[in-house]
């Protein structure tokens, strides 16, 4: 059987699946069989439990990991939660019952304060679930634990599952939700985890049945014959070869020159991006760094991080972004207000100006960084609609001392104005996973609406043209940050539409400077050529390879 996807990357995995368990139901109203004290007993116990199992589990994985664990482990094991579980248990409530009615009173609690204290919620209905599942004997939802590799099958993943994800025991992954730009697909990348998303289907399979997954082909193969299991196989092989070819600065077959950089979103990435060959950063996301923050960051904070990651690129290029809160990365500090429509709400650099105290600091942190290091420090902002706001944003930071200023291309009306934008940016970054959000007007976290999703779609392609003409009248460089930049094809159409630099997940570099070598520029704008006459993004997709 087939099931068809929207692949993430370009891995190739096969193993038996896994599927992480559903969601429980919410247990009903029953009542326990009179002994309050000993039901009580039998809760403690599963708190006790699954407070230790999580806080075993977070020594187990270490990092960022380890904070969200033993932050669940101490949910767990809240006195007030508990004393509530034990109050409506002497009201006759089954165990699972009260667990279930106590925490989500607490949730409620939690929603109504808004912000930071709302996304915990969805963390304490995780612990919740856990203390039913145990009570109840039965699996707990989240990543399950096997001895032997697995490819995990989910409805969707929360962050969290994807920063526990097991690396040594996770082939690869398939979710019936999320959309290719989601920023769990960014982590998978990221890890370099083979993943398909919004594979309608992908529920249906059950544990334990072999599969074969291409995210190239966006394809699920379940029961394979031996012989397409073994030509998979080779795949892997052949692709782990091709990332041992040395790492050399980016170029096309005919050495025109095309800087291939990393997405980073801490300091701590830095080394490994050195270490992959990245010519510099191409995006480092800010925002990445004060998710769990209620307050805005200090310039003193905030000043230390960025000389940390500019310290990692002397004389090498770091393109820093301005806070991008909103949408599905929410800072409560900037924007916490409910919307209707976050992806066109105050997000980027509509919510800094609203709150111009925090990008002054932001701004004033990275002169402090630029002067302290021998980095080549450029600054962007996110979310920029035209050429006024590109004014607002470069006079701003040319005002407090930054030498290199420009804006990301993330909303069609940018692209349409690119040459007004040029005239004052000193440098245009091209954010396809908005753009093309914006352009096909298709939420990037819906898997409903994933196909649409596609940067290969002619309408997006046109718009990086539009860009890539102008940045290359005004003698400016136009670089692509998205995740398109990592798909080795489209690479090398967005060099021939006119992309100076690519920016993508260390993990991707190889694949792409590989690529990359096999074209020359006369043949890239061929292949671009060929794709901006295509009707869709299939046929785009198939019209560059057929040049
Ligand atoms: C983009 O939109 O393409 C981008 C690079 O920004 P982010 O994914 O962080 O929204
Ligand atoms: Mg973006």
């Amino acid at each position: 059987m087939e099931l068809h996807g929207v692949g993430v990357g370009r891995g190739i995995a096969v193993g038996p699946i896994l599927r992480m368990p559903d969601p429980l139901p919410e247990p009903d109203d029953a009542r326990h069989d009179g002994d309050s004290a000993a039901e009580y007993r039998r809760v403690q116990a599963s708190l006790a439990e699954v407070g230790a199992e999580l806080a075993a589990q977070g020594e187990k994985a270490g990092g960022a990991a380890k904070d969200l664990l033993d932050a669940a482990s101490m949910m767990a094991k809240d006195p007030t939660l508990a004393d509530d579980v034990k109050a409506r248990i002497e009201t006759g409530k089954s165990g699972e019952r009260a667990v279930f009615e106590a925490f989500a009173a607490f949730q409620n609690i939690l929603i109504g304060m808004g912000g930071y204290m709302a996304e915990r919620a969805t963390d304490l209905g995780d612990v919740a679930q856990r203390i039913i599942a145990h009570l109840r004997g039965v699996p707990a939802p989240g990543v399950p634990e096997s001895d032997t590799p697995f490819i995990l099958v989910a409805t969707d993943l929360a962050p969290a599952d994807t920063a526990l994800l097991d690396l040594d025991k996770v082939l690869g992954l398939v979710t019936r939700d999320g959309g290719p730009t989601s920023h769990t697909a960014i982590l998978a990348r990221s890890k370099s985890i083979p993943a398909i998303v919004a594979v309608t289907g992908a529920l249906d399979l059950t544990d334990g049945t072999v599969v074969i997954l291409d995210a190239a082909a966006g394809l699920v193969t379940s029961d394979p014959l031996e012989a397409q299991i073994a030509s998979a196989q080779a795949r892997i092989c052949a692709r782990a070869a091709a990332v041992t070819i040395p790492i050399a600065d980016g170029a096309l077959a005919d050495g025109t020159k095309v800087a291939l950089l990393a997405n980073v979103g801490s300091p701590k990435d830095g080394p490994e991006a050195v270490e992959l060959g990245a010519e510099g950063v191409g995006l480092f996301r800010t925002e990445f760094l004060f998710l769990d923050s209620k307050t805005a960051p200090t310039v003193q904070d905030q000043q230390e991080k960025y000389t940390e990651l500019l310290s990692y690129f002397p004389g090498k290029r770091v393109v820093v972004r301005a806070l991008d809160a909103g949408a599905d990365k929410p800072l409560s500090f900037l924007n916490s207000a409910h919307e209707q429509n976050p992806a066109l709400g105050l997000r980027g650099l509509r919510a800094l100006r609203a709150s111009e105290q925090i990008l002054l600091e932001q701004l004033t942190a990275l002169r402090g960084a630029q002067d302290a290091t021998e980095a080549e420090l450029w600054v962007m902002a996110p979310m920029v609609a035209d050429a006024e706001e590109t004014r607002y944003f470069v006079g701003l930071g040319k005002a407090l001392g930054l030498k290199t200023v420009g804006v990301m291309a993330e909303v069609p009306s940018l692209a349409v104005m690119a040459d007004q934008v040029l005239a004052s940016a000193d440098f245009v970054s091209v954010g396809t996973n908005d753009l093309t959000q914006y352009t096909l007007a298709a939420d990037r976290q819906l898997g409903s609406v994933a196909s649409y999703q596609d940067p290969w779609h002619p309408a997006v392609l046109r718009l990086v043209k539009m860009l890539g003409d102008a940045g290359a009248a005004a003698g400016k460089g136009v670089g692509i940050c998205g995740e398109a930049a990592a798909d080795p094809q489209l690479a090398v159409v967005l060099v021939g539409l006119g992309a100076t630099s690519l920016s993508m997940t260390p993990a991707a570099l190889a694949d792409v400077r590989a690529e990359l070598a096999t074209v020359t520029l006369e043949q890239a704008r061929a292949k671009a050529a060929a794709a901006l006459g295509a009707i869709s993004a299939s046929g785009a997709r198939a019209a560059a390879a057929s040049v």
